[in-house]
């Protein structure tokens, strides 16, 4: 099936007539009847940006040129924070959520009154939460990358589809009428979502799942994960969905292949924020793959000057959509490394090889020297009998390693990993690897990989 036409309704391939038929009633409604009345073109500008990628290089890149002074121009003539300089970008400071927080009317457009927002929240994994208004062309935007990522993998707008591992913020109760109405028409089934990974709910859970026939399974990765541990562990194999997208916390290699193996189904990671607005899936050579339609991304230093790919910063996002309040080099707290342009797979547009963490997550050693998420990684990709892990700084002076074992976990394994910490972390810790120890999660419920206690 084409892009084009999972955007259009699917080709008769695997779906039933009544299926074609809701998929036809269900754009033509969500066009005529649902975007106006929403204020945002969600399913029109998924097919506009479909256009918009086969679009030569040079004409994209002239059209984000455009974009990007557009929202400059805008910032300065009506945004409080903006003011005053001209429209190049690295005149304007870095800012963050805290910034936000501290002053919002100095962030918010002159007429945000007259631009509507969906209400939105972000912070449980820093747990900082914070309530912003986000710019419904903004939030069309993002949802628009989305429909199209999973058209590319052959799910079309309107196939049936269940969430996994939501918060409760986000499941039915939290909901207004509307949005209830939206995921019903559009067959998202959130009857699956909650925390509790512990393996019997994670069976349960999945052996439910398989009986749902959804096209597409869409949650947290170490909810999924979880689920396809326990089916693994049960001697099971489940049918799965036609694609597996997971969300919110890195995707894990050990778990990648767990939910591969116990479901049989493609497995595709997304990174996304909506404050700021990046959104960006992981294709079959590695790297993800971002919305460039949608955003600015760079990647900067501790002094904001931009690292070159293979180098991580901190990912900072200028918005092209948001004018309600507009994100202009807005640093979402991630850190994350440019990966190539082009990318092997042929995709066009920027990527980014891998993104980590928040950037407040680290670890930081007696002299000063503080380590981010992305100088553990080797060993535990390289380990066999890893599932996840999680590095916990109790004191300046100690660190506890989490491992969750699976099968082919022995001493090499437990010496590849303690050697490289103690490298990484010149010796100047106490290093202890605990594999029975239950894991830490966020408020949100996500998995964080490091924690630092002081
Ligand atoms: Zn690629």
């Amino acid at each position: 099936m084409t892009v084009v036409s999972a955007l259009r309704g699917p080709r008769p391939t695997g779906r039933s007539m009544p299926d074609r038929v809701h998929h036809r009633a269900l754009a033509l409604a969500t066009r005529a009847v649902v975007e106006p009345v929403l204020g945002a073109r969600y399913l029109s500008r998924a097919a506009e940006i479909d256009r918009w990628w086969r679009l030569s290089d040079a004409d994209r890149e002239e059209w984000r040129a455009v974009a990007l002074e557009s929202i400059l121009r805008y910032g300065i003539d009506q945004v409080p924070a903006y003011g005053h300089r001209d429209p190049v970008l690295t005149d304007f400071a870095i800012t963050d959520k805290q910034d936000i927080i501290a002053e919002p009317e100095q962030y918010l457009s002159t007429e945000h009154a007259s631009i509507p927002v969906v209400e939105k929240h972000t912070g449980g994994s820093t747990g900082d939460p914070w309530n912003y208004p986000l710019d419904r062309r903004a939030w069309a935007e993002s949802y628009a990358a989305q429909i199209l990522a999973f058209a590319r993998h052959g799910i079309a707008y309107g196939d049936r589809r269940l969430l996994l591992g939501f918060p409760a913020s986000l499941g039915l109760q939290g909901m207004g009428p509307a949005k209830r109405l939206r995921l019903l028409a559009e067959r998202t089934d959130v009857s699956l979502s909650g925390f509790e990974v512990d393996p019997e709910t994670s069976l349960r859970r999945a052996q439910l799942a398989a009986t749902m026939k959804a096209r597409l399974w869409y949650g947290y990765a170490s909810t999924i994960a979880a689920m396809a541990s326990a089916v693994l562990n049960a001697g099971q194999r489940l049918p799965g969905p036609d694609l597996i997208v997971t969300m919110a916390e890195p995707l894990m290699p050990a778990w990648h292949d767990d939910i591969a193996a116990a479901f049989g189904t493609k497995v595709v990671e997304e990174y996304g924020c909506n404050d700021g607005g990046i959104m960006a899936h992981r294709c079959d050579s590695g790297n993800l793959h971002l919305a460039d339609h949608q955003s600015l991304v760079e990647v900067v230093d501790e002094q904001g000057r931009a690292c070159p790919p293979g180098v991580d910063g901190a990912v900072v996002i200028t918005n092209f959509h948001a004018r309600h309040m507009p994100f202009i080099r807005y640093r979402v707290g991630d850190i994350g490394t440019f990966g190539p342009n082009p990318c092997p797979c042929r995709q066009p547009g920027r990527t980014l090889a891998r993104v980590s963490g928040r950037s407040g997550d680290f670890v930081r050693l007696p002299d000063g020297t503080e380590l981010t998420p992305p100088t553990f990684y080797n060993p535990f990709n390289q380990a066999t009998g890893v599932r996840r892990w999680q590095i916990v700084q109790p004191d300046p002076t100690h660190l506890v390693v989490r491992i969750e074992t699976r099968d082919g976990w022995d001493d090499d394994d437990r010496s590849l990993i303690m050697n490289w910490i103690e490298q990484q972390t010149r010796h100047q810790l106490i290093v202890e690897l605990r594999e029975t120890e239950p894991f830490e999660l966020t408020r949100g419920g996500k998995h964080r990989i490091i924690i630092r206690e002081f």
